[in-house]
């Protein structure tokens, strides 16, 4: 009998062992589950805590063993969980909550599984994962924000041609020109395809874009326009279409449709008020052009018979041989008037045309030219050129350009003084030609200087011309791409400087 109570004994022993083992095993393995644990009693005081929660309330497990929950952690009394507890216990249904608790300032998931003798509640931090779902929301909603306040139809598609966003004027503009379903146009479905069916179909318009956004697609560019006209039963559109490309872990293409159509018009209307106004400047042109030739040979006429006239006069017939001068006088300055108006229609109705430039000879054209000039005889010309270097450009603008500068040297010189000269000095550059034309005549008043270009501008009473020389050179010079710009002091003379492009690569 003894006997068999030791045998008993030593196999309750070995059971009791064994009961240990198991559950030091099961103690380890919920250890080991990276989830928190909890289980409470009927009465809402813990009979287990894994490490994992001891950590998160930061408190030791065993120290919560057959404490009163709420008693423990009274500020969680009233929070979701709190209810949700409530809730899982009195009905016995299993609940799932992802919430926020405030007084940890973090996000939970909670798995509630209830029994008749209290709860088990599997739980986790899961903050970092709801800031960034939040976060992502958040980019979300912007994105979609700012699609749907553009005011353009806007399509987003991957390289394959599947539609991956659209905004809310895009479904607008499909069902506006006709489509009954957006089911060929929304999220997923393919837009190559589609606008590829439309091509087949003969729409050419559909064929062209295709081939825009395909050289988008296909990385030959990374923005394309396409401007296209959208006509339907009631309205007639022009749209632009922009395709850019941009670079994500996989290339996408955005496409943004337009409405241009008041653009459109105003181009249009641009364009035909542009042709009328060229047709008007052109027949203008013409019209001085053509007009100031035929003028010429009248006044060249009136020049010669007064010269007879004169020729036959008695030579003590002095007043009369003046007035003949006076209308001679007239008459040139008539020409002179006609011929700038000629060298500015010249100026904007011919090209430009290029040749090696050799500055002697056109010197020496203007020199021949001056030979009747009223003041040429009583001023001194100097030359100072250094042309070497070989000097591409225009040369009948040029000529007008340093004739026009040495003529005004001319007029402009000082009536009292002897040594008045006019210097031009010349020196050619690979970059340029820069001329410098002088004189110590009677200057420019310093406000004036910058007003000398103008058309018909005059700086001095002294003046007998038209005011057009100078404007024509600037309008040359501006023609060849060059500059031009003055110094002067009043009775002390003037400065132009004048550069010009050379287009020996041209
Ligand atoms: P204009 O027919 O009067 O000579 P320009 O256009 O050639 O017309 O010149 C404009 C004005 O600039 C002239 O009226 C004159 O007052 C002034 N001007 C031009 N060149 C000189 C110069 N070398 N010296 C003094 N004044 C000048």
């Amino acid at each position: 009998m003894e006997k068999n109570n030791d045998l008993q004994l030593a196999d309750l022993k070995l059971q009791l062992e064994k009961l240990e083992y198991e559950k030091s095993l099961t103690d380890e393995i919920f250890d080991r589950i990276t989830e928190s644990i909890v289980a409470l009693d009927e009465n809402w005081c813990y009979t287990y805590v894994n490490k994992q929660a001891g950590e998160i309330f930061q408190r030791k497990p065993q120290e919560l063993i057959g404490k009163h929950i709420w008693t423990e952690f009274p500020e969680g009394i009233d929070q979701p969980f709190y209810k949700a507890y409530y809730k899982a216990f009195t009905t016995q249904e299993y609940i799932c909550l992802e919430e926020y608790y405030k007084p940890y300032d973090k996000w939970f998931s909670n798995h509630i599984y209830p029994s008749p003798n209290g709860l088990s509640i599997y739980f986790s931090d899961i903050t970092i994962r709801k800031k960034a779902d939040l976060e992502l929301k958040k980019n979300e909603l912007f994105n979609r924000g700012v699609l749907n306040s553009v005011d353009s139809h806007i399509v987003v598609i991957e390289n394959c041609g599947t539609i991956v966003a659209v905004n809310e004027l895009w479904n607008k503009f499909i069902i506006d020109n006709g489509e009954t379903t957006l089911i060929h146009s929304n999220v997923n479905s393919n837009y190559i395809t589609a606008t590829q069916k439309k091509a087949d179909s003969g729409n050419t318009k559909a064929a062209e874009a295709l081939e825009v956004i395909q050289e988008v697609i296909d990385g030959k560019k990374s923005i394309s326009i396409y401007e296209y006209p959208c006509n339907n039963k009631t309205i007639n559109r022009w749209f632009m279409m922009r395709v850019t490309r941009f670079e994500k872990e996989q290339p996408m293409v955005v496409i943004v449709h337009s409405e241009i159509t008041n653009l459109k018009k105003s181009e249009n209307q641009l364009k035909l008020k542009n042709n009328e106004l060229l047709k008007i400047n052109h027949e203008l042109d013409s019209f001085v052009y053509n007009t100031s030739h035929d003028l010429r040979s009248p006044l060249k006429s009136i020049l010669g018979l007064s010269e007879i006239i004169k020729d036959e006069m008695l030579p003590d017939d002095l007043e009369q041989r003046s007035r003949i001068d006076m209308i001679k006088e007239s008459v040139i300055k008539l020409d002179d008037f006609i011929e700038d108006v000629l060298l500015y229609t010249k100026n904007s109705k011919l090209e430009l045309s290029f040749e090696e430039i050799f500055y002697e000879q056109i010197i020496q054209e203007i020199k021949n030219s001056l030979n009747f000039m009223v003041g040429a005889q009583t001023i001194k010309l100097i030359f100072d050129i250094e042309d070497t270097i070989k000097f591409i450009s225009d040369k009948n603008r040029l000529t007008v350009i340093l004739k026009n500068m040495i003529t005004n040297a001319i007029k402009y010189q000082k009536a009292d003084n002897n040594d008045s000269f006019v210097k031009v000095t010349i020196k050619n550059s690979k970059d340029d030609s820069i001329i410098i034309v002088e004189d110590n005549g009677i200057g420019i008043v310093q406000d004036r200087q910058n007003q000398i270009f103008n058309m018909f501008y005059r700086a001095t009473h002294l003046s007998t011309g038209s005011g057009l020389g100078l404007y024509i050179v600037k309008e040359m010079i501006d023609k060849l791409e060059g500059t031009i710009k003055v110094d002067s002091e009043v009775s002390k003379g003037a400065k132009f400087t004048v550069t010009i492009p050379n287009n020996r690569y041209i």
